[in-house]
């Protein structure tokens, strides 16, 4: 089957409803996911390190705004700790997450970084949001391999609707590539069916994944958080997109972008999404790792911080510890005849060193 990629033909594909022709495109995304980056699934262990945020992001369960949220901060021997954890289960790498956290200067984040790679051995990816450009090489010196920042949408009068600005910001987009310049290896992505996303966005976000030539996409459903402005029901700020051109926040909707990343950027670090796993407990997972996807991260947060990273409600795992995560995914990894990958999985041809 001919796969038309252009915006037209995304648009097309995005709403396309026929069984058969899905249950194609499914079977073209997977034969590209085996073809260039194989049947490893690779495991990126996650440590939500703080849910403190300045930011009034209006999809996020801990914007600042939600004072119902009991905040925490890690310590840096609390992370270091989960770090090893990681390296001990075989992960290759610990993604390091938070809310904006002013507490998190630019040297005590260079330090955890100097202490999480020495100690573990890891890969070490960020995923701290926007910060001031001289922060992100400050980080990449310190050793710091991966930043993780999705653009969200590509189109401006929604992504200002939904992250309430504040002054001096660099724009997301300058943020991606300056982290690219610094050398990193680079992951962005969007929620699908936000508010307000149309067919015409969604397709311009998959092509900006390939424009961006990114390394890592993440691609989730956008689940709504009651204590939310986005999540309020019919809030007046957020409108539909007209006439139908809402796009869905459904499970069905995910797969069909998963498919779509895997063939516009067919090298590119995909993962099969906690967000997705939380709308299909059951077999989410898999049916994100069969139709585009070659990556899990499992929750390394410890319990009791975990239920309060809460950035949308009912997630998937939230009370499991990290050591039942890491058996239920090489689990389910083997019952879909794939493999747990090995090394830190970073984008095939692009090892640093040039391998
Ligand atoms: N503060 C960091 C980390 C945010 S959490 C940052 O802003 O980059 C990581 C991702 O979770 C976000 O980029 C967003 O795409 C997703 N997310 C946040 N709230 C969500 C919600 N209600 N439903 C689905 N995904 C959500």
């Amino acid at each position: 089957m001919e796969f038309d990629l252009s915006h037209g033909g995304l648009v097309r594909w995005l709403r396309e409803e026929d069984d058969a022709r899905l249950e194609a495109l499914f079977a073209a995304a997977d034969a590209v996911r085996a073809a260039h980056v194989g049947n490893e699934v690779h495991r990126r262990g996650l440590i939500e390190i703080s849910n403190h945020c300045v930011r009034r992001c209006a999809y996020c369960g801990i914007r600042s705004a939600n004072a119902d949220v009991a905040r925490y901060r890690m310590e840096p021997d609390e992370i270091v700790a989960c770090a090893r954890q990681a390296r001990d289960f075989g992960y290759g790498t610990v993604v390091l997450q938070s809310g904006e956290d002013r507490a998190h200067t630019t040297e005590w984040v260079a330090e955890l970084v100097r202490r999480v790679a020495g100690e573990s051995g890891l890969a070490v990816t960020l995923s701290l949001g926007e910060r001031p450009l001289e922060d992100y090489a400050v980080w990449r010196r310190a050793g710091a391999d991966r930043y993780l920042l999705r653009f969200e949408t590509t189109d401006p009068v929604l992504f200002e609707r939904i992250h309430p600005g504040y002054p001096g910001r660099e724009p997301r987009l300058a943020i991606l590539k300056r982290l690219r310049e610094l050398g990193y290896e680079v992951g962005s992505g969007v929620m699908i069916g936000i508010p307000g996303q149309s067919w015409d966005s969604l397709a311009r976000d998959l092509e900006l994944f390939r424009e961006l030539d990114l390394d890592m996409i993440g691609v989730g459903p956008y689940i709504p958080h009651p204590a939310t402005p986005l999540g309020a029901d019919g809030h007046p700020d957020f409108p539909a997109a007209p006439d139908g051109g809402q796009v869905p926040n459904s499970e069905a909707m995910t797969y069909k972008v998963l498919a779509l990343t895997r063939l516009v950027r067919p090298d590119a670090n995909i993962p099969s999404t906690t967000a997705l796993a939380t709308l299909n407990t059951e077999q989410g997972r898999e049916l994100g790792l069969q139709r585009g996807a070659n990556i899990v991260m499992p929750n390394l947060t410890p319990p009791a911080y975990r239920a309060l990273y809460e950035i949308y409600p009912g997630k998937a795992c939230i009370s499991e510890t990290a050591a039942q995560c890491a058996l239920c995914l090489d689990g389910r990894i083997h019952a879909i005849g794939r493999v747990p990958g090995t090394g830190p999985g970073w984008r095939p041809g692009h090892e640093p060193g040039g391998a």
